[in-house]
């Protein structure tokens, strides 16, 4: 590790930024410096950790002066090594967690303006509270920010009927990269003032600026939320149940998850404890429905579409969950298995879109290819089939060693997978972003002038390139 020799000086202007207490360069800094997946470790010259926006834009200040480059960083449960500094020891992580206040509220305005490092469970808990939804979730809810949540345009599981962090953030408030505040808190609907400054920095990955504050949209809570469980003979069962369910519920349908096999076995596997009240299927649908009238309502009307997909042929059985708990059961089967793979050992994860009606030519197709390539590879599909997201992941075969067999086929898997994803007019992205991970693949599949405009903003707002380098871009 290269030490460079501007450290104790920037060290020094880092402590009067923030107080010596929040500078931390010595112990166990391993939340800060290794990825939630385990695969990417770094070394960090200092994990900083300010506590307002002026002390973000301070120590902003002070690493553009010593030309440091920053790492944000919320929760650190990305999933494409985005987070986590180099292993050069020169990069200052910028923690935003102490930033974590609800600053208010405006039900009848139905907003709510949150800082970054706010937990997401919290901010959702925050808006329960006056009667209100912040429909933005997903597994990592109880560790993930909001700031990370808009850096990385996170999905989740109520994309379908809400829309991604995008469509649920009205304005920001950013640090740039020459320490500037822009506070661009607007709770409105409608702004058509020029360019929309807050879609540069959605989803940009900590590499145009950062993320200190969000205005977001609240939604009345539903007076009734019911989830089901349903198993299907195929995959393509599970785009007709899609399209049936949302001709019949509407924008009731608020979930719609699908699982294989094998993802469910995995979470038998390593989390028996959790209840699965149907057998195994080839694949399983989580449906859950939201309803403004009833319990009652919502029921008969659930269970009125079941039945006209059982008639259909589109589903085997299903089962309704009867209580809050048992829904809470369904859920955490559902999101238990990212944690079910990692327990089986490292994998090669792909988080991908199609448009929907293709996705069961996209499975067939390339389970048929890795199978015939890589015998004995277990794959693991999952996801959001509502929104055309699948997490289409490959285990090593049982018995082989997981990092080896990652080591020795990763590129080629991923060719296989992201191959026969732009064949079917899809992105190798759909939520999880391109941190270092995926920089790479982007910029080898990405269009030349797709590519070209991007360099043009990261070079506009970042253009010492001291935010987040070499993530989503080389540059
Ligand atoms: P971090 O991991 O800390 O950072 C992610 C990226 O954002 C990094 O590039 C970082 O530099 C940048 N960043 C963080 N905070 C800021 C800020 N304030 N300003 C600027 N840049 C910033 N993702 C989904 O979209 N949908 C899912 O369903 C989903 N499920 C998951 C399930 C599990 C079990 C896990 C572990 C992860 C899952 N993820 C999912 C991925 C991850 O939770 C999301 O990407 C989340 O939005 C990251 O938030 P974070 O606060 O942990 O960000």
């Amino acid at each position: 590790m290269n030490i460079p020799p501007s450290a104790p000086a920037l060290l020094e202007a880092l402590r009067a930024a923030v107080g010596p207490a929040h500078v931390l360069t010595e112990g166990d800094l391993t939340a800060y410096e290794l990825d939630w997946r385990r695969r990417y470790r770094g070394k960090a010259l200092a994990v900083v950790r300010p506590g307002s926006t002026d002390e973000v834009a301070a120590v902003v200040r002070a690493c553009a002066a010593h030309r440091t480059s920053i790492v944000p960083q919320g929760g650190n449960t990305g999933l494409v090594g985005g987070s986590v500094p180099d292993a050069s020891g020169r990069q200052v992580v910028l923690s935003l967690q102490r930033l974590h206040r609800v600053r208010s509220i405006d039900p009848a305005n139905l907003t709510m303006t949150v800082e970054a490092g706010c937990v997401l469970q919290a901010a959702q808990e925050a808006a329960a509270q006056q009667g209100l939804l912040l429909p933005l979730s997903l597994a990592a809810e109880g560790s993930c920010t909001i700031g990370g949540n808009l850096a990385t345009n996170a999905g989740g599981t109520q994309v379908l009927r809400y829309g991604n962090a995008r469509e649920l953030c009205l304005g920001l408030e950013v640090v740039t990269a020459s320490g500037d505040i822009w506070s661009g808190l607007a709770g409105l609907r409608k702004d058509n003032t020029g360019y929309d400054l807050r879609h540069l920095f959605i989803g940009s990955e900590g590499t145009l600026g950062i993320i200190t504050a969000a205005t977001l949209k609240l939604y009345p809570q539903p007076a009734a939320r019911l989830t089901a469980l349903a198993a299907l003979p195929s995959l393509a069962a599970a785009v007709d149940l899609l399209q049936l369910t949302q001709a019949r519920l509407g924008a009731g349908l608020t979930g719609f998850e699908v699982m294989n096999a094998f993802s469910l076995e995995l979470v038998a596997k390593h989390f028996p404890q959790i209840p699965r009240p149907l057998p195994p299927a080839a694949w399983t649908v989580l449906l859950e429905q939201s309803d403004t009238e009833s319990t009652e309502h919502a029921r008969s009307l659930f269970e009125a579409t079941l039945e006209a997909a059982l008639e259909q042929g589109l589903i085997e059985d299903a089962a309704i969950a009867e209580s809050i708990e048992q829904s809470r059961q369904l859920w955490h089967l559902r999101e238990s298995i990212p944690l079910a793979q990692a327990e089986e050992g490292l994998n090669i994860k792909h988080d991908i879109s199609v448009p929907v009606s293709r996705i069961p030519a996209f499975v067939a197709e390339t389970d048929a290819e890795i199978a015939r390539r890589f015998p004995g590879a277990r794959l693991v599909d999952f996801g959001h089939l509502g929104d055309g997201n699948l997490h289409y992941n490959v285990q090593a075969p049982e018995g082989a060693d997981p990092a080896a067999f990652l080591r020795e086929h990763e590129h080629e898997i991923n060719a296989v997978v992201y191959d026969a994803v732009v064949r079917h007019g899809g992105s190798i992205s759909a939520e999880h972003g391109i941190g270092a991970l995926k920089r790479d693949e982007l910029e080898a599949r990405k269009s030349p002038v797709a590519l070209g405009l991007m360099r043009a903003i990261k070079q506009a707002l970042d253009p010492e390139g001291l935010l987040n380098p070499g993530r989503v871009l080389r540059v």
